[in-house]
């Protein structure tokens, strides 16, 4: 069965995220970066549909530490059966790490959609462009949306986009 996968660096939201697309407090969020340590599973079983998400563990990009090498394959691992796959970006707090997990996402053959999280913070929408002009560049989007995982604004879209690619789901729930 397929996965939605959701990937990012560390602290850019994806845990908040996952809250919204389940609609109930699954996994933690603080202030820290990095809080997501083990890979999380959710099922959705809203309107005869059943979609599984992936939080993946923060891809780390220094493999320092033996831990992060392990979270790095976990995360990368789990991509494998990865129906579809939702790339998280910080619009308020852009970083070279984000560049460095669009580098893995590159050659997936399933579809990616750019999530552009913390829109309700973002003050200047204008210094966004050319980091979206760069991602753009880089690997052909299925879409691009600015959420606010916070506020849960467009997140339906995912879950809308999540059961189009997800369409053997029909068979568990005829
Ligand atoms: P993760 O490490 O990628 O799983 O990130 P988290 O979900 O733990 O979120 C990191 C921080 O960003 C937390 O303090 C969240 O409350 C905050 N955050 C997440 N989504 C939003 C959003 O849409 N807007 C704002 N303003 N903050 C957010």
């Amino acid at each position: 069965c397929g996965f939605v996968a959701i990937v990012g660096r560390p602290n850019v939201g994806k845990s908040t995220l996952l809250n919204q697309l389940l609609g109930q407090k699954v996994s933690i969020t603080s202030k820290k970066p990095q809080t997501t340590r083990h890979r999380i599973l959710g099922i959705d079983t809203d309107d005869n549909y059943q979609t599984i998400y992936v939080d993946t563990p923060g891809l780390h990009i220094e493999e320092k530490r033996a831990i992060n090498r392990l979270m790095n394959r976990a995360a990368t691992s789990s991509l494998g059966d990865v129906a579809m796959v939702v790339f998280v970006v910080d619009g308020t707090h852009w970083t070279k790490d984000d560049e460095m997990v669009l580098g893995k996402l590159r050659g997936l053959k399933c579809p990616v959609v750019l999530a552009i999280n913390k829109v309700d913070q973002i003050k200047d929408k204008e210094a966004l462009l050319p980091h979206l002009e760069f991602l753009n560049s880089q690997m052909q989007f299925a879409h691009v949306l600015p959420i606010s995982a916070r506020k849960g604004d467009n997140v339906e879209k995912i879950r809308e986009w999540a059961r189009q690619w997800l369409p053997e789901n029909e068979h568990f729930f005829p």
